[in-house]
């Protein structure tokens, strides 16, 4: 196995609606303050030396770097790994957050993946969410992208935005289809508590989402996208043939990944998981104080090694391989879950394939459901 790198860039331009992640807006002088703490957090590892073959900067908006500092990182991230000449290096980037020169200027530091945030092509929606695009700006980065050599381009798309129509959404999936990005990500919206979209909706200003709606969104996205070419590899995500995110993957297939910035997890690929300090500032001060940004340690026992391999592995729509399952474990999964397996496959949630056991599409969207009967 082979390990992937994951690190955290907690700054937007401003605060979408929704959002309840570890980000903060941008500031120069915070951000270059945090980027010499990233390079000394990854300095520190004490996984240095081994071999990686994925680099996933996320956040927050990781694009609103400048070359200069997303270089410096990159550097130190190879002067402290090994990184695979084949390695996939994705760079999340929203619409309107860089300039055809800094894409071109990203392209030419070595990223070859974009995960873009394009979420719906719709104006008004992305209004309402916050959003500080507009629909001009996803075409044009889009665009820009393509020109500056990204040929391993991912789409985010959200469904299930309040008021959002059937209609609304079969035509924001048509527009990403027609212009043909090798990778489809998709996600149904979710309301966190504490975020003004959550206060919106308390309050009547907005209507909560209809997740039954949702869900015929759903079916219809997967229908379009399977017909246009896609392949349904993951409960949310699609892609070309060859173009998954291989840096997912890791996570969803137990492979170490280590994590790098505030709020970052990793994970060593047996038993230890651990992550650091979620605030930006404290990130920041621990490092620069010489100790370690690293706020718990978990140590997994067996049976939570058996439950993560299930729900993280039946994500992927190929499925489990049960007879892998027991040579790894020395359990029969059949044995093991038998009412509630029993009692997903009549209600039509899994199906089996030979040693194979795999969520089928209605069982992709309750999947909630499936993986609550495992943890
Ligand atoms: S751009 Fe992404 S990370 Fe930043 S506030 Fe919006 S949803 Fe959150």
């Amino acid at each position: 196995m082979t390990a992937g790198l994951y690190v955290h860039i907690p700054f937007c331009s401003s605060r979408c609606s929704y959002c309840d992640f570890a980000t903060g807006l941008y500031q120069s002088e915070l951000a270059e303050r945090y980027v010499c703490a990233l390079v000394e957090d990854i300095r520190s590892s004490r996984y240095c030396d081994e071999t990686v073959d994925t680099i996933y900067f996320g956040g927050g908006t990781p694009s609103l770097l400048g070359p200069s500092q997303l270089d410096r990182i990159l550097t130190t991230l190879h002067d402290t790994f090994r990184v695979d000449a084949e390695s996939e290096i994705t760079l999340e980037i929203n619409p309107g957050s860089a300039t055809p020169e800094k894409l071109r200027t990203f392209r030419s530091l070595g990223i070859n993946r974009a995960s873009f945030g394009a979420q719906t092509f719709d104006d008004a929606e992305l209004a309402k969410l916050g959003r500080s695009h507009n629909t001009a700006d996803v075409l044009r980065t889009f665009a820009d992208l393509r020109s500056a050599g990204f040929e391993n381009v991912s789409f985010d798309l959200i469904a299930g935005l309040p008021g959002q129509t059937l209609a609304g959404w079969q035509r924001n999936i048509q527009q990403a289809l027609d212009l043909g990005p090798e990778h489809l990500s998709f996600y149904l919206l979710e309301v966190h508590s504490g975020t003004p979209l959550a206060e919106h909706i308390r309050r009547g200003i907005q209507p909560a989402p209809d997740d039954d709606l949702a869900g015929v969104m759903y079916e219809w996205m997967l229908e379009q996208s399977s017909q246009a070419g896609y392949e349904h590899y993951e409960i949310s995500n699609l892609c070309r043939h060859g173009f998954h995110s291989r840096h997912n993957v890791k996570y969803w297939t137990a492979e170490p990944y280590y994590g790098f910035g505030c709020s970052a997890h990793s994970y060593d690929g047996q038993t230890r998981r651990w992550f650091n300090h979620r605030d930006m500032l404290k990130y920041v001060q621990v490092i620069e104080s010489g100790a370690s940004p690293m706020v718990e340690e978990q140590q997994l026992s067996q049976a939570d090694v058996r439950a993560e391999a299930l729900f993280l592995g039946m994500r992927m729509m190929q499925g489990i391989d049960m007879r892998c399952y027991r040579e790894s474990f020395g359990v029969d999964l059949r044995d093991e879950h038998s009412a509630d397996l029993d009692r997903f496959y009549k209600a039509g949630l899994v199906e089996f394939d030979g040693d194979l056991i795999r969520l089928t599409r209605t069982g992709a969207l309750l999947s909630n459901e499936v993986f609550a009967a495992f943890v």
